[in-house]
């Protein structure tokens, strides 16, 4: 149980560590959270505190009544879309949530991210979309995250922000690429011309080969 706990603390602060150093976020902003699937404790980044001073003693666990269990620090303020997003999705066990530059131009203009690539058909959803706005931390906040990103694995926030989920650190992350790849490209891609976009029938398609076909052994 200690040992778990150790190995969780500690991948919130490498998990955060990463984010900052790969340009996702800035400052204090953004946050990570981790569950436990053993125990369903979930690991969360301290509020305001940049990543480079955060030790694993400063990581916040919570449980999924939105109480602390363990730790000396405020969680991060969003924790409220942390764990709501986890009770909604038994499948999700991270969610990492940025201030990145692509994505977010979307959530300025408050448009959809259609899938315009085969990686984010397959991974993340046939389009993300923004949730209706609610003001940072709060519990309304929190809903609206929960509705908008259904079973998908990325949402918006308006004018702040972008949410990917995972099972794991590993596949959260792999989101978070191909999200903001796929902003920067459809961004670019209108800066030129018009971009054409995938049929629905061509997203079921590529969804269908992903889930039951691809890899070694399929
Ligand atoms: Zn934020």
């Amino acid at each position: 149980m200690e040992n778990s706990k150790n190995y969780f603390k500690k991948a919130i602060v490498d998990g955060g560590m990463d984010l900052f150093s790969q340009g996702l976020t800035v400052g204090t902003w953004g946050n990570l959270s981790i569950r436990d699937p053993e125990t369903g404790l979930i690991y969360i980044k301290p509020s305001g505190m940049p990543y480079s001073d955060i030790t694993e003693d400063d990581v916040v666990v919570m449980n999924h009544k939105f109480e602390v269990v363990e730790g000396h620090r405020k969680p991060s303020i969003e924790f409220n879309f942390h764990i709501s997003i986890m009770n909604e999705r038994p499948d999700v066990n991270v969610v990492i949530h940025t201030h990145p530059i692509y994505s977010s131009v979307f959530g300025v203009l408050n448009e959809d991210l259609p899938g315009i690539s085969e990686d984010f058909v397959q991974i993340v959803g046939d389009r993300i979309i923004n949730c209706d706005y609610a003001l940072p931390g709060t519990p309304e906040l929190a809903e609206n995250v929960v509705k908008a990103l259904g079973e998908k694995n990325a949402v918006m926030i308006p004018n702040h922000g972008t949410i990917c989920v995972g099972g794991d650190f590993k596949a959260a992350m792999k989101i978070i690429f191909v999200v903001e790849k796929s902003a920067q490209i459809y961004i670019l891609a209108r800066s030129i011309g018009t971009p054409k976009l995938i049929s629905e029938e061509d997203i079921l398609a590529m969804q269908d080969f992903a889930k039951n076909h691809y890899g070694q052994g399929k």
